[in-house]
């Protein structure tokens, strides 16, 4: 039976792969890319010589009826994204939903995904969180968004570009007040770090530094009653 293995791929270092994650890449006929350069960087690390194509934002329909037309001809395909779990703010959803509706077998590869590891080392509950992906890039609409998060009673996390940081926490400040949280930037890489404290206590490590990279933002939850229970 053909299966569509939905493999999750490292967030920046390359050793945080799994054995059957490596396996599997090996063994499939083919590997279905978001980006097929970044996902060729992997496959030389481990030597592996599988065919790839690309599965990106642009492609989608035409491309997810391509490879749902390989696996209903018995061929096994992997799905990886540019990086972490495919799916999770990255394109997947659409072969995976169809792949569901055609009965084709789905299996998944799990491993990181920049979300949960920044929950992981946070400092924050995670008993309970909620997944936000990232925000609307217009400023009244992000407003929006976030006002509409400051009652949330759960752990809240968000994917932001370092461009947009600053003015984000900005909002998170005016919205959250004193609220503690964290900024994950480079989990995994070279210059990986976690800045912990209030928007305003984040702000000033921040300010006036050239910020790069990839973030995860932590934000507590409005209840933090149950951290001192
Ligand atoms: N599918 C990925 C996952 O499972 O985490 C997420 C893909 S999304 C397009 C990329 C965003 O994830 C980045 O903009 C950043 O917010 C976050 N991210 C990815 N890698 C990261 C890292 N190494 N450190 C911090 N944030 C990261």
């Amino acid at each position: 039976m053909s299966t569509l293995f939905v493999v999750a791929t490292p967030i920046g270092n390359l050793e945080d792969v799994t054995y059957r994650a490596v396996r599997i890449l090996a063994e499939v006929d083919l590997i279905a890319a978001e980006d097929t350069r970044q996902t060729k960087i992997l496959l030389n690390h481990y030597q592996i010589n599988t065919p790839l194509t690309a599965y990106h934002k642009f492609n989608i329909k035409s491309k997810t009826q391509y490879l749902i037309n390989l696996l209903q001809q018995g061929k096994n395909i992997v799905l990886v994204s540019d990086s972490g779990t495919p799916g999770i703010s990255d394109p997947g959803y659409e072969l995976i939903r169809e792949s569901v509706n055609q009965n084709i077998r789905v299996e998944a590869i799990p491993g990181p995904s920049a979300a949960i590891t920044a929950l992981s080392v946070s400092g924050l509950p995670t008993d309970e969180f909620i997944f936000v992906g990232f925000l609307h890039k217009k400023p009244g609409k992000k407003r929006r968004e976030l006002t509409a998060l400051q009652k949330e009673n759960k752990t809240i996390i968000i994917y932001e570009s370092p461009y947009r940081l600053l003015k984000t926490l900005e909002e998170i400040k005016n919205i959250f007040g004193e609220r503690p949280l964290a900024v994950c930037r480079e989990l995994t890489k070279k210059f990986e770090e976690t800045v912990r404290g209030t928007a305003r206590e984040v702000i000033t490590h921040f300010v006036g530094r050239m910020v790069k990279g990839e973030i995860v933002i932590v934000i507590s939850a409005q209840d933090t009653q149950r951290e001192r229970e």
